[in-house]
């Protein structure tokens, strides 16, 4: 879970990265960092904290030059320090790299570990210095030919943009695991992972960065290259679902429609007779728009949510009951007195979230509680970059819906089946990765990665 961003041919390179980190603040929330390059210096700054927080007006001033790469982290592998914030800039020979990479590769421990036993040695825990391994190795052959060769050798799902000096190079994995979007900015081009970010800048969406699309960006214009074939599209669909913005259009689709047409198949497959629909926001919000529009109930926000709840949120030293959910949601006690509701959200992961939101609006008066989830229950972890927890950790890897409304202390919990997340994805609906409903990994998995994954039962 991360968020990217290049921009090309601005002389405010860095401050135009610096608000397409805003946008994309939601991909990642431990780490921001920007590099910027004039064609011949190259500067960085990074740090963990919030883009808000990471820079200032005199850090983006220092930040001279026309090309930037940034990147927001919410780490998947590694662990979270300042060392593992990127773009991760490297000097080799007279090349700098910086690379931002969004994504996970499920070979980097045994790419690494060649690489250790050839003698390489290895600054960070991130399976993206991996990549800047490989590229330096091949890079006798130009910067082109190492990219080919680097994208023949990582597997998994990478969406990457990578300074090279006077270049801004984008690539992405053959399966399009993650989104990577190609804009123009008053003649110059911008890289982001979500749309979002264009829209803040005022930049023109152009198209997608295409599975298994090498691109480059320089004083000569953008030039394109299908190093590798893509034979079979993989896009993760919990991006849909959860973790891009509604703003965005991802996938060659928005991402508020999609959640909405999510909403539309639960009142299909699950129509409910209840006093209102209300979401556990934000992340509920679209596929509860949705589904009482479909089932032609009202729609009220039965909790409130608290933006202002930061990581580094200060917790009470006296134990307080469930303090840290409730401070991000408040129930409204005048909405939810005697009231029978359909709750919608995105997801389930742990459910221990969950159970104490619901407690609180049963708490809070609310007489009969119906609980429906625009995704099916998610069994497997994600090894292309969505951070969910281990097998064991996943509440419906082990038990059965029942099992879980128990748990919930629901009078009724309804998860969508995979046929209506296909059908909302329309058109799309081949192309998606749905390895954390089924089990069927697009890409494998390497032995050594996880080894829980192996253990426990059959796919779907
Ligand atoms: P829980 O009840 O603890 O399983 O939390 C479920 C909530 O976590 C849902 O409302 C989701 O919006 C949110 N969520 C979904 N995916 C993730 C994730 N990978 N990490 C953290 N929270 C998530």
């Amino acid at each position: 879970m991360c968020g990217i961003i290049g921009v090309f041919g601005h002389k405010e390179a860095a401050k135009i990265a610096y608000f397409g980190l805003y946008a994309l603040q939601h991909r990642g929330q431990e780490s921001a960092g920007i590099v910027v390059s004039d064609g011949r210096n190259v500067r960085e700054h990074k740090a963990l904290g919030l883009v808000a927080d990471v820079f200032d007006e005199n850090t983006l001033n220092n930040l001279k030059g026309h090309i930037a790469v940034g990147h927001v982290r919410y780490s998947t592998t590694g662990s979270t320090t300042v060392k593992n914030a990127q773009p991760f800039f490297v000097t080799h020979g007279k090349h700098t790299f910086a690379l931002a990479h969004n994504g996970n590769l499920v070979n980097a421990h045994l790419l690494r570990a060649e690489l250790e036993r050839q003698g390489s040695l290895f600054q960070t825990t991130m399976d993206s210095e991996v990549i800047v391994h490989l590229l330096a190795k091949a890079l006798r052959r130009g910067i082109l030919e190492a990219i080919k060769e680097t994208m023949e050798l990582i597997e998994g799902a990478y969406s990457i943009v990578l300074l090279a000096q006077d270049k801004l190079i984008a690539f992405r994995d053959p399966y399009g695991f993650r989104p990577l979007a190609l804009g123009m900015l008053n003649g110059g081009y911008i890289v982001a992972s979500e749309t979002c970010a264009f829209d803040l800048v005022q930049a023109q969406y152009l198209r997608d960065v295409n599975p298994g699309e090498i691109l480059i960006i320089d004083e000569n214009g953008l030039s394109s290259y299908q190093a590798v074939e893509s034979e079979k599209l993989a896009h993760c669909v919990f991006e849909f679902i959860y973790f891009a913005r509604p703003d965005s259009y991802i996938f060659g689709e928005n991402v508020y429609v999609f959640r909405k047409r999510l909403g539309f198949e639960l009142a299909r497959e699950c129509p409910l007779k209840t006093d209102f629909v209300m979401p556990f926001p934000d992340s509920g919000n679209y596929a509860a728009i949705g589904y009482a529009q479909k089932a032609g109930l009202p729609f009220e926000m039965g909790v409130i949510r608290n933006h202002y709840v930061g990581r580094t949120f200060i917790q009470p030293s006296q134990s307080m009951r469930d303090f840290s959910v409730r401070v991000k949601l408040n129930p409204v006690k005048e909405i939810l007195r005697g009231k029978k509701v359909a709750v919608v959200d995105d997801s389930l992961v742990r459910g221990t979230t969950s159970r104490t939101r619901i407690r609180a609006i049963r708490e809070a008066g609310a007489y009969e509680i119906n609980m429906l989830i625009s995704c099916p229950p998610i069994r497997y972890p994600c090894f292309y970059g969505i951070d969910f927890p281990s097998r064991g950790e996943l509440i419906a890897a082990k038990h059965s819906v029942e099992e879980i409304r128990r748990y919930l202390e629901l009078d009724r919990l309804y998860y969508l089946s995979l046929e209506g997340l296909l059908r909302a994805g329309g058109e799309s609906n081949q192309k998606f990765c749905l390895a954390c409903f089924t089990g069927n990994y697009p890409v494998p998995i390497q032995a050594g990665l996880s080894k829980e994954i192996f253990e426990t039962q059959e796919p779907l």
